[in-house]
């Protein structure tokens, strides 16, 4: 699209994923002006969202999971101070500011998140978005429900842009958001971006939606923030690499405040080999994790593979360069269905001997010998059953594995090298629940709106499926209130 110098719109959108559309139809629906910057090609739109499966945890279109608010308010921050978590009660505006600016997840919002869930699937599917049941990894059942977008984010990606278009919405493909513009009194007016047709120039307008996702495309921010293992991480398909965390790091320089766990992202367990999309290695509970050193380090089988597979994956990630090796013996071919928990269009490696294994995928073949046969030891008799959690656990080992703990005695062998992916980082901004952005005193920052990933919510565990979903649900809401905000001439 030929573009004209200093364009002028009521909202501008950054981001093209599931909150940028969602919020970029809301406002255009509420009668704004709006453009969508987008940084890829139309071909490649969309981040993470297009690639992801869609998994939502609710258990209809009409409810969220049981577990929903319980597994937000396990994971809402760390040794927050009791004080401000009693001051939540009063409504935003009462509350002190460094309650308002404090980061962990205010109970408000999450509150508005489940209650909204089913109005906002209800809200796609007007728009032409269908849903349905979605498949799974694992063999167990899964610890909580889910329903999913029938063909994924790739189909919301575009029913939506199709309607967005439809109904007046300007899409700006290659043109990357660099800095926000602020007014003399502080309100948002525009965007400085980067076409890549056309170099710099500005965009006017009432109202910014920051919608393009968290910084898991930024290898300089991943390490800044997650730490040295962070060199380790790569995002678990290509539309993460479009995420490089501008939206976050231009509304941190003018004084918004941080929210969500910085030092946290949601862990996948991947082969490093593959480059397809999530190459999810999921087999290790019916076999051992060895590092490097041929050693075990975690247990492989704690509990339901959805409910305990980030831990496990972030444990990967401590390991010497990041990586691990699932070890099976050829009992795993008489699983029926096993190969549903992998992934991967990379064959597992497989010999007779683990020493050969140990060459061919560089770990210690020696140790790894004497830890399987530690293993071996401390399996004892019981019923083997790979359909359920069996409580077959080993005995006076370190660390234990707590089911599925048979031995690994039936070559030959078979071996995948696993890493932990980036899939999202959990640190962003801090909004209100009209996702406007706050400021480091808690006060709404006039005309700055964000939405999805942008926008930080979790901290240490990831509550599974809620991504996609929180990109619908605050990504429209954030393009309603901004809808509001018509400056326009
Ligand atoms: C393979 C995979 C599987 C997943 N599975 C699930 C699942 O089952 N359930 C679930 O809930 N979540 C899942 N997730 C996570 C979920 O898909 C994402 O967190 C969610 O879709 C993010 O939506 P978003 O709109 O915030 O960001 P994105 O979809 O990443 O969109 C951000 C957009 O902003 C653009 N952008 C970035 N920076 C700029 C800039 N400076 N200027 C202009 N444009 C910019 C990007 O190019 C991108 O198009 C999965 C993710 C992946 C990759």
């Amino acid at each position: 699209m030929a573009h004209e110098e200093n364009q002028r719109f009521d909202v501008v959108v950054v981001g093209c994923g599931v909150a940028g559309l969602s919020a970029a139809v809301a406002a255009a629906e509420a009668g704004a002006k709006v453009a969508v910057l987008e940084r890829s090609t139309y071909d490649e739109r969309g981040g993470n969202t297009r690639y992801t499966t869609a998994a939502i945890r609710m258990k209809s279109e009409e409810a969220v999971s049981d577990d929903f608010l319980d597994v937000f308010a396990s994971n809402s921050g760390y040794h927050v101070q009791p004080d401000f978590i009693a001051a939540t009660v009063l409504d935003h505006a009462n509350r002190p500011p460094q309650v308002r600016a404090a980061s962990f997840t205010d109970p408000d919002l999450i509150s508005f998140f489940a209650d909204e869930a089913p109005s906002a699937i209800a809200w796609l599917k007007a728009h032409g978005v269908k849903f349905g049941g979605i498949g799974f990894y694992g063999l167990t059942p899964r610890a909580s429900p889910r329903i999913a977008i029938s063909g994924g984010g790739l189909h919301l990606i575009e029913v939506m842009t199709a309607h967005a278009e439809k109904i007046g919405v300007q899409f700006f493909y290659e043109t990357t958001a660099q800095r926000l513009l602020q007014s003399a009194k502080g309100d948002i007016c525009g965007l400085s971006v980067t076409a890549r047709a056309g170099g710099r120039r500005t965009i006017d307008c009432g109202a910014v939606i920051l919608a393009c996702g968290g910084f898991q495309g930024n290898a300089e921010m991943v390490v800044r923030y997650i730490g040295a293992k962070g060199r380790y991480l790569r995002p678990v398909a290509l539309g993460g690499y479009y995420d490089k965390g501008e939206g976050i790091d231009m509304a941190l320089r003018i004084g918004a405040a941080p929210a969500g766990d910085f030092a946290e992202y949601h862990a996948e367990p991947i082969d490093p080999r593959s480059g397809a999309t999530e190459p999810l290695v999921m087999a290790y509970p019916y076999g051992i994790l060895l590092n490097q050193q041929g050693r075990r380090f975690t247990d492989e089988a704690p509990g339901p593979i959805d409910a305990s597979y980030e831990t496990t994956t972030r444990a990967i990630a401590e390991q010497k360069q990041g990586i691990a090796f699932c070890i099976l013996d050829d009992k795993i071919n008489a699983i029926e269905n096993w190969r549903r928990c992998v992934r991967t269009d990379q064959p597992p490696e497989t010999a007779s001997d683990v020493q050969t294994l140990a060459r061919k995928l560089g770990f210690d073949g020696t140790a790894a010998e004497q830890t399987i046969a530690e293993y071996n030891r401390a399996c004892r008799a019981g019923t083997f059953n790979p359909f359920a959690l069996d409580g077959l656990a080993t005995e006076g080992l370190t660390p234990d594995k707590s089911n599925y703990a048979v031995p690994l005695d039936n070559p030959p062998f078979h071996a995948y090298p696993v890493i932990s992916s980036n899939t999202f980082t959990f640190g962003g901004l801090k909004v209100n629940t009209d996702c406007q952005v706050l400021n480091a005193d808690g006060d709404a920052m006039p005309g700055l709106f964000a939405a999805g990933e942008t926008v930080g919510i979790y901290y240490g565990k990831y509550p599974g499926a809620t991504s996609v979903l929180r990109g619908a649900v605050f990504g429209r809401r954030a393009g309603e209130r901004a809808g509001l905000v018509k400056k326009s001439g």
